[in-house]
């Protein structure tokens, strides 16, 4: 069978599980789970493989909502992510719920279309990308040690190849006074959220002066326990952002200062915990283009990144950064329709996301043949990534 007849075989294999497919981004998308937490989803995607006469292993590399499976024998290996947990309070407002499916059909239908071809493919579901770095884990524990190439798709409100996620950092933040009665005795308090507001306005001052491409935003997790105690605890969650591995080193040691110097002003002793950290995600030009070949032949056009457009961040940032990877986005909304809102949630589980869910993952099976399939272009897409890493 030559490329066109494999590729339109994938895309029937797609069809022939459109509702099952369907019925899963549906029934996720009704059942949102936090990360490290999504046991419904990841049983479900397992479930369905093993339904499929697929060998999974579940509670991969150490992490219990994560799994793998594996086809094809021999020649490189391309794995195909998919995540699924959700966000608090609005649920799927990222369409999460349309990944760990479209990345579970576009490796069915590639192994039913495999035969004959050298080459493995492996689904990885990535648990905790709104926060956690699940994928990180994963890497560590060396899920990605064998993998030539690295694909995956994200809903979005454009077809967008090579979108501009920025390399980010976590920071939770205490700052830890003494308690004392508020009226009686405020003289022998430490006043520990007087402190955390004193280094949350130093930020907004400081954001005042932050390069347009980059980002620092929060919130406070602790702020006392009653109006009439000094607070002894107080605590923040911000995130730190920027397309630019230096500046954001920078930025750093400037959020830390402002709390820094809160605490000395206060009294309070300060206690930082980095986490999270995110790189920017390099689009892999070779296989960007196949891709976007793919998506032209099924009547999507991917668009090119705009100037203005950022995407937050996401651990498939670190993934890329290891081997050659994509991560474009497709759109599954009628216009604008900005991400992490209600808005999107929303969209997340009508007939359009459905529809491009199914269309994701014939791209991604297609593209990821054409890595199997072509030795060139995957030679081209490891000199592209050894080029960047340089
Ligand atoms: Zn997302």
């Amino acid at each position: 069978m030559d490329s066109a007849g494999r590729k339109k075989r994938i895309g029937e294999r797609v069809d022939a599980r459109a509702k099952a497919l369907d019925r899963l981004a549906v029934e996720i998308h009704a059942r949102p789970e936090l990360a490290f937490e999504e046991r419904f989803a990841a049983g479900a995607l397992s479930d369905y493989l093993a339904s499929e006469g697929v060998s999974v292993q579940r509670g991969a590399g150490g992490l219990e909502t994560a799994f793998v499976a594996e086809a094809g024998s021999g020649g490189p290996v391309i794995a195909i992510l998919g995540e699924y947990d959700a966000l608090p309070g609005i649920g799927h407002g990222c369409g999460h719920n349309l990944m760990g499916t479209a990345a579970v059909g576009a490796f069915l239908a590639l192994r039913d279309a495999l035969d004959g071809v050298r080459g493995r493919v492996r689904v990885v579901g990535c648990p905790a990308e709104e926060r956690g770095n699940g994928k990180v884990h994963l890497m560590n524990a060396g899920v990605f040690d064998d993998v030539d190439a690295a694909i995956m798709y994200h809903p979005g409100d454009r077809d967008e190849i090579d979108p501009l996620m920025l390399a980010m950092v976590n920071l939770d933040v205490e700052l830890l006074g003494k308690a004392a009665h508020a009226a009686a005795e405020p003289h022998d308090g430490v006043n520990a959220l007087d402190g955390l507001v004193l280094g949350w306005n130093a930020i907004s001052a400081l954001r005042l002066l932050v390069r347009s491409d980059s980002r620092i935003h929060g919130i406070i997790t602790d702020g006392g326990k009653a109006a009439n105690i000094i607070p002894d605890h107080a605590a923040a969650r911000l995130m730190v952002r920027s397309p630019d591995n230096t500046y954001l080193a920078d930025l750093r040691r400037r959020v830390l200062a402002c709390f820094e110097g809160a605490a000395l002003a206060t009294g309070a002793e300060m206690r930082p915990m980095w986490s999270d950290v995110c790189e920017v995600v390099k689009t892999n030009r070779p296989i960007a283009e196949a891709f976007a070949e793919n998506a032209r032949s099924l009547g999507r056009t991917m668009q090119p990144r705009r100037p203005s457009d950022t995407h937050g961040s996401t651990d498939m940032g670190n993934v890329t950064t290891a081997v050659p990877g994509i991560h474009p986005f497709l759109s599954i909304t009628e216009g604008p329709v900005p991400g992490h809102s209600l808005a999107f949630t929303e969209a997340a589980r009508a007939p359009r996301a459905l529809e491009t869910m199914r269309v994701a993952a014939k791209v991604l099976a297609m593209t990821a043949f054409d890595v199997l399939s072509e030795p060139a272009l995957l030679k081209r897409a490891k000199e592209a990534h050894a080029d960047r890493a340089a």
